[in-house]
């Protein structure tokens, strides 16, 4: 639980940071302000995200490409066909960056799932917000420095990106907290709990051994988890939820028939155990 705890005021450090670096940016004089926001923001993203602060150089590119794209569109383009024609080839680099981003995180995500998958559909939306804000924010600059109109619009985008940055980040690090974050799709409050519930043998209390399973049909990740003192793997019942021992033919607890292999989310097959191609991996 304090662990949890210290992540949300991790995110809030970078988020702060950030909107510090953000006003400071507006004033010339300010530079330092500017600057010094940027770098313990960076801090901050290193400490928050241990697992996926390098995600943070591909939003970062993809924000520039947006921000040359809408400079050579909204400002230097309305006299010049070939700068426009440019800006539109940048702004396609920088979608294509956000389709890498969102590629990535599908991976990262399958790579660390069971039954069941954390949705990406509100990040997918917001990763597309982001793109989209990026280049509002461009168009609200340029009418600022162009037609010296309000600052509020482009400072308002500008938080909001932060804001977006923070979330797009956190969820793919909530990955790595795997097995922890599982009880947390499920709506429960087994994730407060030091040692997870969800993390245990049914049939002996013994933690899991964590270990990666590639399916023999279409080569899709998924976690496999070892009891050390049953000597055997464990799977959830897709009705109860609760683990059972390969080779049970009933659950223990809902008394739902269990298929006699292992289920793969990706393409549906049931495969027998032996034909998973399955690693070790070692937890964070
Ligand atoms: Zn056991
Ligand atoms: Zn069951
Ligand atoms: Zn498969």
């Amino acid at each position: 639980m304090e662990k949890l705890d210290q992540r949300y005021l991790y995110l809030m450090g970078f988020i702060g940071a950030a909107l510090v670096s953000l006003y400071g940016g507006l004033y010339e004089d300010l530079w330092y302000i500017w600057l010094g926001g940027i770098i313990v923001a960076l801090i901050f993203v290193f400490i928050t995200f241990p697992h996926v602060w390098m995600y943070s150089f591909w939003f970062a590119g993809m924000y520039a490409l947006c921000i040359f794209g809408g400079i050579m569109i909204f400002a230097l383009g309305r006299e010049n066909t070939l700068i426009l024609i440019g800006g539109i080839a940048v702004e396609i680099g920088a979608y294509y960056v956000m389709y890498v981003i969102w590629w990535k995180t599908i991976k990262l995500r399958d790579s660390s799932a069971d039954e069941y998958y954390t949705p990406l559909g509100l990040w997918s939306i917001a990763l597309m917000s982001f793109f989209l804000i990026s280049n509002l924010s461009v168009l609200t600059w340029s009418q600022w420095a162009i037609e010296s109109r309000t600052i509020m619009r482009y400072v308002f985008s500008e938080g909001v990106l932060i804001l977006l940055l923070g979330y797009l980040l956190w969820v793919p690090e909530t990955f790595s907290w795997e097995p922890l974050i599982v009880p947390m799709i499920q709506g429960e409050e087994k994730i407060m709990t030091a040692v997870p519930v969800e993390d245990i043998c049914s049939v002996c209390g013994t933690e899991f051994k964590m270990e990666r399973g590639f399916c023999p049909s279409c080569g899709s990740p998924r976690v496999f988890r070892w009891c050390p003192v049953c000597e055997q793997y464990s799977f959830r019942c897709e009705n109860c939820k609760e683990f059972n021992l390969v080779g049970e033919k009933k659950c223990r607890s809902c008394k739902t028939a269990l298929p006699e292999g292992v289920h793969c989310r990706s393409c549906g097959e049931i495969t027998h155990l032996d034909k998973w191609k399955i690693e070790k991996v070692t937890r964070s």
